[in-house]
C-alpha cells in the first residue's frame, strides 16, 4: 500500500532504525508476504475473480500465524480487504470484488502482513495471457525502476537519491512515475518516516543509516502523472485512462548490500 504525499515538506524526524531482532521478525513477515504475493500471481488466468485472490492472499497469511496488514487500514473508511487489486488503469488501491480478469489485463497485486507487531509491504504486477507490447513494457520498466531504487539504498546516499534514480529511469524510458503517492518507511507501523516523494532533487531527503526499512514502490503510469480517486473513495487511476504498473519491496539498509525483505527465498527443507 503506498501513502498519499503530504502536503508539506516530509518529516525528516522519527526515522527508526532496527535491530537485528527487529530485521529478523521483518524478514518473517516478509516471507510470509513473499507467499502470499507469489501464490496469487501463480493463480491470475483469465475468468479468475480479483475477491479471489484476496481470499488466496489472506489463507496464506493467517495459515502463517500472521495478519493481513491491510485489513482495517483508516482512509476514507477502514480498508476492506487484505489485497489490493489494480487493474489496467487502476494504479493502486483497487479493491477486490467479484470483477473477473481477462486476456491481456494488467493486474497490480499490492499485499501486506503484519507478524509478531512488524510489518511488511510489496506489490508486483502481472498479465494475464498475452500482453501488448506497451503492456509488457510498461511492467517491465517498472520492475526495474524498483531495483535501481534498491540498489541505492545504502548509506551514503539520501531519500532524494533513490526516488530521483527511480523517477530518471521511468522518464529515460518514456513512462511517467506518480507524483501523488510516496514510497514510505516501514517497520513497527506499515506507514512510518522517512516519506519518500518522487519529484525532489538528488542530494536532499533523509541520509540512509544502516538499520533504516523502507519500502520502496515505483507506480508508473502511461502519458501522464495525473491521478484521480474513484467514488469508492479507495481506488486510485491514471487520469487518462491509460495503463499502470506497481512494483514494491520493502527493503534494509546495511553496511553493505541492502537486504530484500519480501524477496521470496527457497523453502526450508523440513
Ligand atoms: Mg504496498
Ligand atoms: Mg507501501
Amino acid at each position: 500500500m503506498s501513502r498519499l504525499r503530504p502536503p508539506a515538506a516530509p518529516r525528516r524526524a522519527g526515522v527508526e532504525r532496527k535491530s537485528a531482532r527487529e530485521l529478523d521478525l521483518m524478514r518473517q513477515a516478509g516471507q510470509i508476504n513473499a507467499e502470499a504475493l507469489a501464490e496469487m500471481a501463480a493463480a491470475v488466468r483469465p475468468g479468475l475473480t480479483t475477491q479471489a485472490l484476496d481470499t488466496l492472499a489472506e489463507k496464506v497469511i493467517v495459515g502463517r500465524g500472521a495478519q493481513p496488514a491491510f485489513k482495517g487500514y483508516p482512509g476514507p473508511y477502514p480498508y476492506p480487504f487484505t489485497v489490493t487489486v489494480s487493474v489496467n488503469d487502476e494504479l493502486v488501491h483497487g479493491l477486490p470484488g467479484k470483477r473477473e480478469l481477462r486476456e491481456g489485463d494488467v493486474v497490480s497485486l499490492d499485499c501486506g502482513t503484519r507478524y509478531q507487531g512488524f510489518y511488511a509491504d510489496a506489490a508486483l504486477t502481472v498479465g494475464v495471457g498475452t500482453l501488448s507490447p506497451l503492456a509488457a513494457r510498461l511492467i517491465e520498466i517498472t520492475e526495474q525502476s524498483l531495483y535501481v531504487g534498491i540498489r541505492l539504498a545504502r548509506p551514503g546516499q539520501r531519500t532524494g537519491d533513490v526516488a530521483a534514480a527511480m523517477q530518471q529511469y521511468v522518464e529515460d524510458h518514456g513512462f511517467c512515475m506518480v507524483r501523488d503517492y510516496t514510497s514510505h518507511g516501514i517497520g513497527r507501523q506499515m506507514h512510518e518516516d522517512p516519506e519518500i516523494c518522487y519529484y525532489v532533487r538528488p542530494g536532499t531527503g533523509t541520509p540512509l543509516r544502516p538499520g533504516m526499512t523502507l519500502a520502496l514502490e515505483p507506480m508508473v503510469l502511461v502519458g501522464t502523472a495525473d491521478t484521480r480517486v474513484r467514488p469508492d473513495q479507495w481506488t486510485v487511476v491514471s487520469a487518462n485512462g491509460s495503463l499502470t504498473a506497481h512494483f514494491e519491496h520493502t527493503v534494509a539498509v546495511t553496511e553493505g548490500e541492502p537486504e530484500i525483505l519480501t524477496q521470496r527465498r527457497a523453502k526450508n527443507k523440513p
